[in-house]
């Protein structure tokens, strides 16, 4: 949650819209863009 990502490191693409996201691109996994991940986190808010 804290982490500050580096300017110099490309950004992995939201893997929803396309959109440039918040993460590393050699984060592992599906990553969200700020809006996308919002919207992930209520709906599986709901599967517990
Ligand atoms: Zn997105």
């Amino acid at each position: 949650m804290t982490q500050t990502p580096t300017e110099s490191e490309p950004l992995a693409d939201c893997v929803l819209c396309g959109e440039p996201t918040e993460y590393p691109a050699s984060t592992r996994g599906a990553t969200y863009c700020p809006v996308c991940e919002w919207q992930e986190a209520q709906r599986t808010a709901c599967f517990g």
